[in-house]
């Protein structure tokens, strides 16, 4: 039977509550599978550390972590650490050396689950948002002189490489191409920003040309942002850079519901480094230590996951499970309007996947 290694990174806050839930889950659907089994090893990786240490993970931490077949990630950020620093010292200190550059965000309004836009109830609303995860406006370049004086002056620098966009391209496409639909949008900036952004729109013509059984469409980021509220059932996949779908994926999640049940999974598709996947919620230390958080992000991230190291039964009967639950109101957390506990729906879906009739 093959055992899956998988490093859980719970970080801070309500990232240890979901992930604990989230490896109990995984742990209940292998053991009904039975024919794989999952490892899990658990990092302290986080904010308390770096306040004790200075670091967020050890120097080798990339070594400790590069055989494992994925990684589970909670959250990192805590109020007293600045925002950049935690990102740049646990999440993309592990995302950008692994090469995971596809991000990939499905949003679905699942059974149950009551989106803000008034004409939407379920199947108007399917889509996965692709966001380049290695350069663009996140690449890191930049710098800051004359510090504290009136002509102090700060930069960063958006890089768009021929090969980064080539291959966030054909990524998009050929998860545009595997979807019914086979129905791509590009979101561009090209109007505005007119070195980098034009590449972008050049690259997605030139791979569009061999993917001629899917139909695509570019448009710019603003008007995106009117087209998913106004006709989302005009969108399936989508590609966009670093910034645009940071943004447009939080919208994605709430327009589906709450920011609580998106995943995502930042992938090195060429499998040379382990893939990660998390929900896409932060720390959220409003509810930190209430148990009230809630789990299904984790949960749907670790459908991704057995997706990605390739067990699809147990992937889709997880997400039967997740979708039996969401679908009984008397299990929704407080984030959708209800009075469960993490525990509350973490019991419900190890239960659901016990069932016979799931
Ligand atoms: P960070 O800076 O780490 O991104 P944040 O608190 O600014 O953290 P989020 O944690 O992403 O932002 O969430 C914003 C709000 O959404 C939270 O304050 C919380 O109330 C709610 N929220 C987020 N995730 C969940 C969840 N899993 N369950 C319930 N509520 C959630």
């Amino acid at each position: 039977m093959r055992t899956y290694r998988i490093a859980a990174i719970p970080g801070d806050g309500i990232g240890t509550e979901v992930i604990d839930a989230g490896v109990e889950v995984l742990n209940a659907c292998a053991g009904r599978e039975g024919t794989f089994a999952i490892a899990f090893d658990h990092f302290d990786w986080g904010s308390a550390r770096y306040k004790r240490t200075g670091a967020f993970m050890p120097d080798d931490g990339r070594e400790q972590i590069k055989g494992h077949d994925a990684i589970l990630f909670g959250s990192a950020g805590v109020p007293d650490v600045p925002d950049h620093v935690t990102l740049w010292g646990l999440r993309l200190a592990i995302c950008q050396p692994f090469d995971q550059y596809a991000n990939v965000r499905p949003t679905r309004i699942l059974p149950g689950i009551t989106s803000p836009l008034r004409a939407v109830s379920g199947p108007e609303l399917d889509w996965v948002i692709v966001r380049e995860n290695s350069e663009g406006e996140y690449s890191g370049v930049g710098g800051r002189v004359h510090r504290g004086l009136p002509e102090e002056v700060a930069t960063d620098v958006s890089m768009f490489t021929r090969t980064g966009v080539e291959r966030i391209m054909r990524f998009a496409f050929d998860l545009a191409r595997s979807r019914p639909r086979k129905l791509l949008t590009v979101v561009t900036k090209s109007n505005a920003q007119r070195h980098g952004m034009v590449l972008w729109d050049e690259i997605a013509a030139e791979v569009a040309r061999g993917y001629p059984d899917v139909s695509w469409d570019k448009m710019l980021v603003d008007a995106m942002t009117m087209r998913m509220t106004l006709r989302p059932q005009t969108i399936d996949t989508v590609v966009a850079t670093n910034l645009h779908a940071d943004i447009l994926s939080d919208l994605a999640a709430a327009l589906a519901g709450s920011l609580g049940i998106a995943p995502t999974a930042n992938l090195n598709p060429e499998r040379r480094f382990p893939s990660m996947f998390e929900p896409i919620h932060g720390s959220a230390f409003d509810i930190m230590g209430k148990g009230i958080a809630n789990p299904v992000g984790t949960f749907w991230s670790g459908v991704m996951m057995l997706e990605h190291l390739g067990e699809p039964a147990a992937a889709a009967r997880l997400m039967r499970a997740i979708e039996r639950v969401t679908a009984d109101p008397s299990l929704h957390t407080p984030d959708l309007g209800g009075r469960a506990t993490t525990a509350d729906v973490t019991a419900a879906v190890c239960r659901a996947l016990a069932a016979d009739n799931l």
